[in-house]
C-alpha cells in the first residue's frame, strides 16, 4: 500500500512554479499576482486563506488580501469583484467561500470575469471544461488528476467512481476523467445521497474518489481489494487533545480502509495541499496569457 503523499507534491511543484517565476523575471516579464476577497471570519476561511497568501510568497507571487466584515452588502462585494476585474496588475483572484447567507454566492461567481476566475468556478470555465477546451479547472479536481499523474496511476479504462456530486469538486473531477485522453478515458460514476445501495457501487471501484464531508463514511466493506482511494473530505472534528479543540477528518476510515489499497491519500497532506497548489498553477497560466 502506498501513501500518495500531497504535501511532498505540492512542495515540489511549488518548486517548479518558482522556478519559473524566476525565469520570467529574468526574462523581464511581471510577477504573477493573485488576489483573495475574504469576507468574515470564518476560520476555515481563514485558514484556507492564510494558506493560500503563504503559497505565493513560496512560489514568488505577487499576493492581495482583501477583507471585508461579515456585514457586507452584495453590491459593495461586487463592487470589489468588478474593480479587480478591471485592475491590470491582478492576473487572477478567488472570492473565498462560503459568503455570507445574505449574498446570492451564483450572481457573485457570475460577477468574475472568466479570464481571471483562477478557482474555475465561472459557467463560461466549467462549460470550456465539459467540452474539452482551454479553461482554468477548478482547482480540487486539478489537484486530484495531478496527483494521479504524478503516482503513475492511470485512469485510462478504469472504473472511477465519485461520492459526492459538488460543483467545486464531483462535477468538474467527473467531467475532466470522462474527457477523452491520457489524464482521462476512465469510466465514471458519480453517486450521491439519492443514490441505492452506495456499498454495492462504491465496492467495483478502480479509484474511489470521496468527497461528501462525512467523516469516517467511507468504510472497508465500502472498497475494493487494490483500490486507489481519493479522500477529499475534511471535516473539524471536536478533539480535546488538541490545542486548536479539533482535527480534521476525511470521508475514509483510514486505518481500516488503508490496508486494502493499492495507494490511498492522508488527511490531512493528501487532496488539501493539491488544491491550493493547482490554484497556484492556475495563476501563473493567467500570468502567462497575459505577457
Ligand atoms: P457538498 O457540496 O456538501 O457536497 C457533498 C456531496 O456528498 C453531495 O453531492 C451529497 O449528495 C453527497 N453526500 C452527502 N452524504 C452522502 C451520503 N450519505 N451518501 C452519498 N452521498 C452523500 O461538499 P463539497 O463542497 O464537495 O465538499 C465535500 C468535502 O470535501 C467536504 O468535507 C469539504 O470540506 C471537502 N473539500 C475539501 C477540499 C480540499 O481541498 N481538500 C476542497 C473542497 C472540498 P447530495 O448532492 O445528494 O446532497
Amino acid at each position: 500500500m502506498q501513501i500518495i503523499d500531497g504535501k511532498a507534491t505540492s512542495a515540489q511543484i511549488k518548486k517548479e512554479i518558482a522556478e519559473e517565476v524566476e525565469q520570467r523575471l529574468a526574462k523581464g516579464l511581471h510577477r504573477p499576482h493573485l488576489a483573495a476577497i475574504l469576507v468574515g471570519h470564518d476560520g476555515g476561511s481563514e485558514t484556507y486563506v492564510a494558506n493560500k497568501v503563504k503559497a505565493c510568497e513560496v512560489c514568488g507571487f505577487k499576493s492581495t488580501l482583501i477583507r471585508l466584515e461579515d456585514s457586507v452588502s452584495q453590491d459593495e462585494l461586487l463592487a470589489h469583484v468588478e474593480a479587480l476585474n478591471n485592475d491590470p496588475d491582478v492576473d487572477g483572484f478567488i472570492v473565498q467561500l462560503p459568503l455570507p447567507r445574505h449574498i446570492d454566492e451564483q450572481a457573485v461567481i457570475e460577477a468574475i470575469d472568466p479570464a481571471k476566475d483562477v478557482d474555475g468556478f465561472h459557467p463560461v470555465n466549467v462549460g470550456r471544461q465539459s467540452v474539452g477546451l482551454p479553461c482554468f479547472h477548478s482547482a480540487t479536481p486539478a489537484g486530484i488528476v495531478e496527483l494521479l499523474r504524478r503516482y503513475n496511476i492511470p485512469t485510462r479504462g478504469k472504473n472511477v467512481v465519485i461520492v459526492g456530486r459538488s460543483n467545486i469538486v464531483g462535477k468538474p473531477l467527473a467531467a475532466m476523467l470522462m474527457q477523452k485522453g491520457e489524464q482521462g478515458d476512465a469510466t465514471v460514476t458519480v453517486c450521491h445521497s439519492a443514490t441505492p445501495d452506495l456499498a454495492s457501487v462504491t465496492a467495483k471501484a478502480d479509484i474511489l474518489v470521496a468527497a461528501m464531508g462525512r467523516p469516517g463514511f467511507i468504510t472497508a466493506d465500502m472498497v475494493a481489494d487494490g483500490a486507489t482511494v481519493i479522500d477529499v473530505g475534511t471535516t473539524r472534528v471536536p478533539d480535546a487533545s488538541r490545542k486548536s479543540g479539533f482535527r480534521l477528518s476525511g470521508d475514509v476510515d483510514f486505518e481500516a480502509v488503508a490496508p486494502k489499497c493499492t495507494a490511498i491519500t492522508p488527511v490531512p497532506g493528501g487532496v488539501g495541499p493539491m488544491t491550493i497548489v493547482s490554484l497556484m498553477l492556475n495563476t501563473l497560466e493567467a500570468a502567462r496569457r497575459r505577457d
